[in-house]
Order: C-alpha cells, then sequence, then structure tokens
C-alpha cells in the first residue's frame, strides 16, 4: 500500500473493531491507495447494522445519509467517511438507486455487488487485503472487469457503462474485451438513467487524462446519451483545415485539452452543428453558422443532462466563439476582455488551441502561434487592469444627464463611444477628459438630428 490512510480514518475502523464488528475500507479508496493515488473520500464497509454504526459514534456527528441503503456518514475528527452496512442490492428499477437491499452478513457478497474487480477490494488498516474477484491482478494489468457476468451487471445498472468508460478515462486502463462488448451491447439501457447520473459520470469521464481514448472506444454508448453526436462520426470534412472526419477531429483536439470541465465539454460539442451546416462549394466543404449553431444544440443537450446552469452558458459561450479570431493586439485583447472578461477569455484561448491542435497541418503553426502571442499580451494588458466595460467607465449615464444630457438612447450612444476611445488609448478614463469629450459627443449628436 503506497498511500497512508490519515489517522482519524482509521480510528473510524478501530472504534468498529472494538464493538467486536467487522470493518473494511473499501472501494474507490483501496483501488486509490494502491494505486498510489490520494483517495478522493473514504468508503467503510462493516456487518454493524446502521443503528449500531450510529451507536458506536455517538456523540460524534453524524449523517444519515442513506440510512434505508445501509450509508451512515461519520464525522470523526478530521474524517469524513461513510460507513455502510454489507448488502446486497435488488433491482434499479428507478434507474437511481436500487428499489431495496438486503442487509447481509458476509464480505464476500457485499464485494460481490460492486461493479468492477478493481473497486471490490476490501482493507484492514492492519494490512490485510480482501480480493476476491482479482482486483488486484487488474490492477496491475490496467483493466477494467466487470465482477460477475458482465451483461448482467450492466443490466443490473446501465450506469456501470459509463463508469467503466470513466475509470477507462481516468486511470488510463483498458476495458476487457467481454465486458466492453457487454457494455456496448447494452447500450440502450442508459436512456433510462437518470440524466444527473450520466452527467456527473460523463463529467468525470471527460476529466481523465485518457478521455479520448475511452470516448473512441465507447462511442456507441456515448452516442446513447448524446444522439447529436452520432451526426459527427465519420462526418468527413473536405476542407483543407482539416484531414480528419468531424468526430476524430473532435477527440483529437479534447487529447490536447488542459483538465478544465467547461473547456472539455466545449471542445466535445464545439463542432457538433457542421454536419447541419455543411455545404460544398467546388469541392470544398464549408460549415457557415456552426459555432452558434452548435452553441444552441449544446445549451440543449447540456440542458437535458442536467448540468448546472453556469456550465451550460459558459460552454455555450465558448461554442459560439470557438472560430472568432483572437488578434494579439491590443486593441483587440481589450474589447474580447470586455466581452468575456479574463477568466472566461483564457478558457476560450485554450479552447482554440485544443482546436487547432486537432486541424491539419495547413496554418496550424500560424495559428497556434498567434493564439500564444494573444495569450502573452492577455497576461500582459490583464496586469494593468484596463477599463474595458461601460461599469468600469468613471462615469455613468447620471453624470451625463446630470451634466445637461437629456435622457434618452443619445446617453448611452454616448458613453458606448467613450469606452471605445478610452480601450484605443485615445482618452484617458479620467471623469474631468471624459465629460468634456462627452459634451462634445452629445452636441454633435444634437446637431446631426436637428
Ligand atoms: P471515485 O470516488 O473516485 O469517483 P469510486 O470507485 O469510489 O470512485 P463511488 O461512486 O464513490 O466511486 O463508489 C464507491 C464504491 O461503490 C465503488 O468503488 C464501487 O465499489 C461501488 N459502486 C459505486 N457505484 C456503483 C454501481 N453503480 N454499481 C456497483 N457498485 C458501485
Ligand atoms: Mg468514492
Amino acid at each position: 500500500m503506497s498511500f497512508a490512510i490519515p489517522e482519524d480514518t482509521a480510528a473510524v475502523v478501530a472504534a468498529l473493531e472494538a464493538r467486536g464488528f467487522e470493518a473494511y475500507l473499501v472501494g474507490g479508496c483501496v483501488r486509490d491507495m494502491l494505486l498510489g493515488i490520494r483517495p478522493d473520500d473514504w468508503d467503510v464497509c462493516t456487518d454493524a447494522t446502521p443503528e449500531q454504526v450510529k451507536l458506536t459514534f455517538e456523540g460524534h456527528r453524524i449523517l444519515e445519509t442513506g440510512v434505508r441503503h445501509g450509508t451512515v456518514t461519520v464525522f470523526y475528527g478530521a474524517a469524513r467517511v461513510e460507513v455502510t452496512t454489507f448488502r446486497i442490492d435488488g433491482p434499479y428499477s428507478d434507474n437511481r438507486r436500487p428499489d431495496a437491499v438486503t442487509f447481509v452478513r458476509d464480505l464476500r457478497a457485499d464485494l460481490s455487488r460492486r461493479d468492477f474487480t478493481v473497486n471490490a477490494i476490501a482493507y484492514r488498516p492492519q494490512g490485510e487485503l480482501i480480493d476476491c474477484f482479482g482486483g488486484r491482478r487488474d490492477l496491475s494489468d490496467k483493466i477494467i472487469r466487470c465482477v460477475g457476468t458482465p451483461v448482467a451487471r450492466f443490466r443490473e445498472d446501465a450506469l456501470r457503462i459509463l463508469r467503466a468508460l470513466r475509470f477507462a478515462s481516468t486511470l488510463g486502463f483498458t476495458i476487457d474485451g467481454d465486458t466492453l462488448s457487454a457494455a456496448l451491447e447494452c447500450r440502450a439501457l442508459l436512456k433510462a438513467v437518470a440524466p444527473e447520473r450520466v452527467s456527473s459520470e460523463l463529467g468525470k469521464l471527460l476529466l481523465g487524462t485518457g478521455a479520448a481514448e475511452a470516448l473512441s472506444l465507447g462511442v456507441g454508448a456515448i452516442e446513447t446519451v448524446i444522439p447529436e453526436i452520432s451526426e459527427m462520426v465519420g462526418f468527413e470534412q473536405h476542407n483543407p483545415y482539416h484531414d480528419k472526419d468531424v468526430w476524430e477531429h473532435t477527440l483529437t483536439a479534447l487529447a490536447s485539452a488542459p483538465r478544465d470541465l467547461v473547456v472539455r465539454l466545449a471542445l466535445l460539442l464545439h463542432d457538433v452543428a457542421k454536419p447541419r451546416c455543411y455545404t460544398n462549394l467546388d469541392g470544398v466543404g464549408h460549415f457557415h453558422g456552426h459555432p452558434a449553431e452548435g452553441a444552441g444544440m449544446a445549451r440543449k443537450i447540456l440542458n437535458r443532462l442536467r448540468f448546472g446552469s453556469a456550465t451550460v452558458k459558459a460552454v455555450a459561450e465558448l461554442i459560439y466563439h470557438h472560430d472568432n479570431r483572437i488578434r494579439a493586439d491590443a486593441k483587440n485583447i481589450k474589447r474580447w476582455l470586455g466581452a468575456l472578461g479574463e477568466r472566461r477569455l483564457r478558457l476560450l484561448i485554450a479552447v482554440q488551441r485544443a482546436d487547432s491542435c486537432g486541424h491539419s497541418p495547413y496554418m496550424r503553426g500560424e495559428r497556434l502561434a498567434e493564439l500564444d502571442a494573444a495569450s502573452a499580451l492577455l497576461d500582459v494588458i490583464a496586469e494593468s487592469r484596463p477599463c474595458v466595460t461601460l461599469r468600469e467607465l468613471e462615469i455613468n449615464g447620471g453624470d451625463l444627464i446630470a451634466a445637461g444630457a437629456e435622457q434618452g438612447p443619445a446617453v448611452g450612444a454616448a458613453l458606448r463611444l467613450l469606452l471605445e476611445l478610452v480601450i484605443d488609448g485615445e482618452l484617458p478614463n479620467e471623469r474631468d477628459a471624459l465629460l468634456l469629450r462627452a459634451s462634445g459627443i452629445l452636441s454633435a449628436q444634437k446637431n446631426e438630428t436637428v
């Protein structure tokens, strides 16, 4: 075991054992420790019933996370541990949680309900590993394999299809042949899985280092949860900027992206509208309007999957702008800053970089160099906190009206013109200078309308 168990977590196991119960660390935390990765969360399984668990930790903060399903969350010192009674699951007829669970006395039965061999290893902090299904061998061979008969396990809970792809992506593992073919055979069952569960696994899959490989391996399952993706698969582009079909290009772009959910979702869907926008002029393919159309499609897809509204909005915005050139000159960068804000602009540059990495060599180097230059310029400009929005202008509409301007659209137009002048460096963002220029602009506007 190449990762130390935090003291307070070990103490939870010890407290249960001191009362005569069996207790083991189990699942993802054992898998991760064996891989030398710091676990995100700690799960303990035990033969104590939820009531007995609660009694054991009387005086500690406890959350009855899913008592009916046997889970109690225990807060013990610095530790937060999910303690679950050994159980086997009934059918998942709502595709969220098993309808009923049966508490059982023995660890092996509990391990047998778990999804993959690498997730079905239990560990006692004294040093004993219980590995009934060959999980350690699969960890060292880097294989995701179902516990039991794959088709039966995917029929019980089709989310496991996406979990297999997720673990392949995050751990960089392959999927055992029988497990993969069963996953693809059962993929239609994913349609009935709750969208929140799908998006949670899809998000984790996208953030893995092997996301592109996993998406490629499981494209059949991915198409089931996002049918629009099937339009991209095999769609040839007939364009000098591209030497791959739309889906292969998407995967190459994703493989070059930073680990950011919004960036990766945007890349997954940035060209989703290309097939619908395709025209062919003299043998060259064009995709006019695909960024705007794609932003709309992405919004629908991600809302359907119940991604959070901030995520949906950000992804749609990045897709909308993914083909708009970010020239490396100061005025242009400031306009982009005003339109998107610094954080979002950096994400857009990341999207465009990854997108370019998926292009054919034609003009790719030039495009990447321009993005690097834009990014370097952004670093400098952002540091100086320039005025790039009306909000940051040292005067507002009220100031103009107080100085004698008539309320109406002319005030807004004057402010926008002042902002342009400030962005272009032709006017300082100072009250007196702005007011002086404003009176000139407003009287010119008045003369124009007379
Ligand atoms: P991570 O927490 O890193 O996302 P994990 O493997 O711990 O990965 P959890 O969702 O926390 O995943 O689940 C904890 C354990 O519960 C898993 O390791 C697995 O043993 C079991 N498990 C979770 N979901 C399922 C499922 N749908 N079917 C069968 N077993 C599952
Ligand atoms: Mg976990």
